[in-house]
């Protein structure tokens, strides 16, 4: 099918082999590069490794030039950066002509942006102005050195199915991906690199969204990223104080609780929690499944944790399948019999 698309597609008028070198969007918030853009600089170093080629990053907000040594010891060889009092606060069209801009004077080959808000914001607009397409939500890129074509894993049809899409005419090829999928990339205090700052104006009226006023949320928001102990509760837990059960493991274990897009559904914890497709994807050390079925939904979240324990009463439950340990029983037995013996060591 790919080869199809290739002969068939006669509207490409780029010369490919101008493009060069692996970019990621260096997203930053408040002057703190967001932890995706650090994952993303280890994929782009084993890309780039591949195909023979540099990582840059690139880099928009105001005073950001003392941020670019923490992209260099993070790997990237260059960093683009644009400093402006317009770029200080993220705004789709300021940050689109910016990078867009950027992209048709040096031309990456492949350009890779967080699936956060604002990188699955960004990307679509990016692709648009630039001619070229992009995959979203990936949670797997592989290159073949070859045909320097990337395969662009995501799920997809409510993830029943795991698509592999190439970008076969056009560049830059361009991903947004998945928070918390990717290895992170190695930290080399004190290593080099080349900052080059972009030109940026402009026109009156041209940025035509002004940010009024920055409301920040409040209220308890779960950190599940970076959490190296996630104990999360499912239906099974049958009412939504079954999470201070699992709170109380947490705190033992250093670790914070998580949950079931069902539980999230039911109303019994903030969205923040959810794991799975359509909430965070997770890696910690351990993950803890807790009256959780095992849907592909939820697997398509947790499934790359180092080890996964699964509590059901339900022996054939489908979680048990991904289950390095897995206890057929009923959690409120289970977990105080295991903070009993935590207690006691
Ligand atoms: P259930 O499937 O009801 O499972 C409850 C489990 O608890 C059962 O296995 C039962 O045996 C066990 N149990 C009951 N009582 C006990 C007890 N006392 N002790 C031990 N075990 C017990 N789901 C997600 O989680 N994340 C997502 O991001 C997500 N995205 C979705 C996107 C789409 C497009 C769709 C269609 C669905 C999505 N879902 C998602 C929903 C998913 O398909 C499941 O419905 C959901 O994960 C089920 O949640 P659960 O395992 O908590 O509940």
């Amino acid at each position: 099918p790919f080869d199809a698309i290739e002969k068939t597609d006669e509207t490409v008028k780029k010369d490919l082999s101008d493009y060069k070198g692996v970019w990621v969007f260096a997203e930053q918030r408040e002057g703190q590069i967001m932890p995706v853009v650090i994952e993303l600089l280890g994929e782009a170093r084993k890309l780039a490794a591949e195909i023979g080629t540099e990582v840059s990053a690139v880099l928009c907000g105001e005073n950001v030039d003392s941020m670019t040594d923490e992209l260099f010891a993070f790997g990237a060889d260059q960093v683009y950066f644009a400093d402006h009092p317009e770029l200080k606060n993220y705004r789709t069209d300021a940050y689109t002509k910016v990078i867009k801009e950027a992209i048709e004077k040096f031309k990456p080959e492949i350009v890779l942006l967080g699936a956060t808000h604002i990188g699955r914001d960004l990307g679509p607009c990016l692709a648009v102005k630039c001619d070229t397409g992009l995959t979203a939500d990936c949670t797997k890129l592989e290159i073949d050195p070859e045909d320097k074509k990337i395969r662009q894993t995501r799920p997809a049809f409510g993830g029943n199915l795991m698509a592999t899409i190439i970008c076969p005419n056009h560049r830059p090829q361009m991903s947004t991906v998945r928070p918390g999928v990717m290895d992170k990339a190695e930290h080399v205090p004190g290593r080099k690199g080349k900052a080059i700052k972009l030109d940026v104006s402009f026109e009156d009226n041209e940025i035509r969204t002004k940010i009024i006023k920055m409301v920040k949320e409040t209220g308890e928001l779960a950190s599940l990223i970076d959490a190296e102990f996630i104990i999360s509760g499912g239906m099974g837990l049958g009412n939504p104080d079954g999470f201070e059960l699992l709170k109380n493991l947490a705190e033992k274990l250093g670790g914070t609780i998580a949950s079931s897009r069902a539980c999230v559904d039911a109303g019994w914890i903030d969205h923040s929690y959810q794991v799975g497709q359509t909430g965070t994807t997770v890696k910690p050390k351990i993950y803890f499944a807790c009256g959780i079925s095992g849907a592909i939904q939820h697997l398509a979240g947790m499934q790359s944790s180092d080890y996964i324990i699964a509590i059901n009463k339900n022996e054939n439950a489908p979680i048990f399948e991904v289950a390095d340990y897995g206890i057929v029983g009923d959690l409120y037995e289970v977990i105080p019999t295991i903070l009993e013996e935590l207690n006691r060591s």
